[in-house]
């Protein structure tokens, strides 16, 4: 056997035994029994520890050294290969140990400090994770940015400089946007009680008609809405709340669109570095235009409420325009997770600047909850209240999640490009949404995105799909006309 097909048989054992590891952790949010936790962390670990050898294994280095591709696409294959291998031996062991012992300890840390509204009680196990980290970034980044570096890790080949300077063009325009919009009245909300199983079946419904195959893939419930798996075994978890029917259905539909990706990749690329979505940001512009572009569209409400007046009844909303005002409602709010298609953004611009400046050493955790106020302030109109509505409210901290914030507004950003060319490529599709039909919108994004999965980087993924650099015109003046027109500015 050659080198080359020696190392992708290889590489195909270490990504099948992931998609365990990866069933384990979906298992573990939906059917565990309780009592299980303590076992379930040391089979984890088990399987966790496995992995990380073979990836840093030395016959990796050999084969890498030996192989020849066979074709462009082997040749992709070795570039993912050789990315992960780097990757996995650049941080010394002993580092990696020691951040993950520290991050789950700063987990439970968090909780309890955010339940408490006790800042100082999570500053000391902060400053343990970002010095942890910072170590970690310099590691990787071999005498470059280490915040870079850190962004690497969830959109490759993009730098914190490429997104300040797109996340700084549109933050003037967001913050006047929505104090536009605050200044109007706010559309009549949904009013009564919405049967959970009655919205279990209605998200069904939902995730079949944006493309989801439940016959490779199955909707579950859990306390945080997620996507996982790839190929053949992609599932996702939802979520019900009777006063507000909206969270579910548009936690399935994001998901969806998380999984409708993996599910959608060329069967050629199964278990293979090729064969999941390329980056996170990637991803998040499908879960985000499926939800937002495709899903919140005035065209797709249409054919919703029709569907929502059949299974709940009334509930106070007497016609389809109110419906899509109502579906678009600008609120005031502190939580980025319950934020609006408008103001989101604005949430993941604060949390990219602070922990630039935390990694950069521009900013101690102590100035943390003072740093956060102020730009909330700045850009909001309104003071923080609470900590648990301001720096303590998102877990990703405390886990080490450094540099994955801007990829949910990079995200954004791609939806627009997309949302752009596939509305030049499809003039017709708006009279097939307000019947349900998405199957023209989720067969571009199939066609023009999907089936690739990690061909290509993921700057040059959006750029083959949608024709252009991404950028973030097509986003800013799709909200600008939505907004205008909603509420009448
Ligand atoms: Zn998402």
């Amino acid at each position: 056997m050659s080198a080359f097909a020696e190392l992708m048989a290889y590489t195909r054992e270490t990504q099948a035994l992931g998609e365990i590891a990866g069933r384990l952790g979906w298992d573990q949010e939906t059917m565990m029994p309780a009592g299980a936790a303590p076992q379930r962390g040391e089979e984890m670990a088990a399987i966790e520890a496995v992995l990380h050898a073979r990836r840093a294994s030395p016959e990796v280095a050999d084969w890498l050294a030996q192989a020849e591709a066979p074709d462009a696409t082997g040749a992709a294959q070795l570039r993912e290969i050789k990315r992960s291998y780097d990757r996995t031996v650049k941080v010394p062991a002993d580092l990696a140990k020691e951040i993950a012992k520290v991050t789950s300890q700063a987990q439970g840390k968090w909780a309890a400090a955010r339940a408490a509204e006790d800042v100082a009680a999570f500053v000391p196990v902060l400053k343990e994770v970002v010095a942890l980290k910072r170590e970690e970034g310099q590691a990787l980044a071999a005498g470059g940015d280490l915040y870079d570096a850190m962004v690497a890790d969830y959109e490759h080949e993009t730098t914190a400089a490429e997104i300040a300077a797109i996340f700084d063009a549109m933050r003037p325009g967001l913050v006047d946007l929505r104090s536009r919009v605050l200044e109007k009245p706010t559309p009549k909300g949904l009013v009564g009680e919405f049967d959970e199983a009655a919205q279990m079946q209605l998200t069904a419904k939902l995730a079949q008609a944006f493309g989801y195959d439940l016959d490779h893939g199955r909707v579950d419930k859990a306390v945080h809405p997620f996507s996982s798996g790839s190929g053949l075994d992609v599932r996702i978890t939802t979520r019900t709340n009777k006063a507000d029917p909206f969270n579910c259905f548009y936690s399935t539909i994001h998901e969806v669109g998380h999984a409708a990706y993996e599910q959608n990749i060329s069967h050629d690329y199964l278990l293979t570095p090729l064969g999941r979505g390329v980056s996170m940001g990637v991803h998040e512009s499908q879960s985000r235009i499926y939800e937002n572009q495709i899903g919140r569209g005035e065209a797709f409400t249409t054919w919703l409420f029709a569907e929502m007046r059949e299974v709940f009844g009334d509930f106070g909303i007497e016609d389809a325009g109110s419906f899509y005002k109502a579906v678009n409602t600008v609120h005031k709010g502190y939580i980025r997770t319950e934020a609006d298609e408008l103001q989101y953004n604005l949430h993941i611009m604060l949390r990219f600047d602070l922990e630039r400046a935390l990694m950069a050493g521009d900013l101690e955790v102590e100035d943390l909850e003072a740093a956060w106020n102020d730009r909330f302030e700045a850009d909001f109109g309104y003071a923080v209240d609470r900590p648990s509505n301001g720096c303590l409210q998102d877990v990703h901290w405390s886990v080490g999640l450094f540099g994955y914030f801007p990829t949910y507004s990079l995200g954004n950003v791609y939806a627009g490009c997309l949302n752009q060319k596939m509305r030049g490529d499809l003039p017709g599709l708006d009279q097939e949404l307000a019947t349900g039909d998405t199957s023209s919108a989720t067969g571009w994004l199939r066609e023009n995105l999907q089936q690739f999965g990690g061909l290509r980087s993921p700057r040059d993924t959006i750029q083959n799909a949608s024709g252009m650099v991404p950028d973030h015109a097509p986003l800013m003046s799709y909200l600008e006309e939505k907004f205008t027109r909603i509420y009448g500015l």
